[in-house]
């Protein structure tokens, strides 16, 4: 049986959207999808074009960092009475190592050997911290990003910066793909559904894919419109009680139709 191939044709599409909407360029940022009732993150392969990207390819890890395999056939081939229990216990690979996890070669064939997004530790420590989300999406949005290389929150410039609460607060800085980076991002989220990473992009994260993308689009959006207003005078910004309005107002926006 395929396991979870809905969310990892849904990862591919928003991969492709991601870079469509400039959202990101070449293998920059990376999505991923919760799915809490079978208690695993599918999540975007480290490294590769999202063009090139097949489902087949979009990793499967369980909360604690294992790898799982994609089929629950997936044996290189082998027919599942011909695998040893020994074989197949090493399907499940915690990955110990945050900067370089080996790929055991047991999975070829099952991931293509390719390695889980470097930033699979702060999606995970996410999905641990925030009850309330079921994916992640990082980019390198031009805008978004801008703001967070002067190290400068995104304030309430325009009403859409609800998407991510009553502005967009800035995590500080430390290397991609490390635990610390993780820390930093879970000192900063609170209930914000967008936070920048200092020098870095930005991470959004939300009840569904759409959702979270949805968030880093228009906050991409509130950026430029800043940057852009800041380039002509000073901005006027909204008060803090009209953003509880606002942020009340989006629990019940929109005709439902999914
Ligand atoms: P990955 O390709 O490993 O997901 O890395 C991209 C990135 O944006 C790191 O922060
Ligand atoms: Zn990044």
């Amino acid at each position: 049986m395929t396991v979870l191939l809905d969310e990892r044709k849904e990862i591919i599409k928003f991969s492709l959207k991601m870079v469509s909407s400039g959202l990101t360029t070449g293998s920059g940022g990376n999505l991923s999808i919760f799915n809490r009732s079978k208690g695993l993150i599918a999540i975007t392969p480290s490294g590769i074009e999202y063009s090139d990207l097949t489902p087949k390819d979009i990793i499967l890890l369980d909360l604690q960092g294992n790898i799982c395999p994609v089929e629950d056939t997936d044996h290189n081939g082998l027919p599942p009475d011909a695998v040893s229990s020994a074989h197949c216990s090493g399907h499940a690979q915690t990955l110990t190592n945050e900067e370089n996890p080996a790929v055991p070669d047991c999975f070829i064939g099952c991931h293509a050997n390719l390695k889980p997004s470097s930033e699979w530790g702060f999606h995970l420590a996410l999905y641990r911290h925030r009850a309330d989300i079921n994916a992640v999406v990082h980019t390198h949005s031009p805008y978004a990003t801008t703001f967070a290389c002067l190290n400068r929150e995104i304030p309430p410039v325009h009403y859409l910066v609800a998407f991510a609460g009553k502005k967009v607060p800035v995590a500080p800085y430390a290397t991609f793909g490390t635990s610390a980076l993780a820390d930093n991002i879970l000192a900063t989220i609170n209930d914000y559904n967008a936070i920048l990473l200092a020098n870095h992009g930005l991470v959004a994260v939300g009840i569904t894919l759409p959702d979270a993308f949805n968030t880093a689009e228009e906050t991409e959006f509130v950026a430029r419109v800043c940057f852009q207003a800041e380039s002509l005078g000073r901005p006027v910004l909204l008060p803090d009680d009209e953003m509880d309005r606002v942020i009340d107002k989006f629990k019940h926006y929109g005709s439902g139709r999914k």
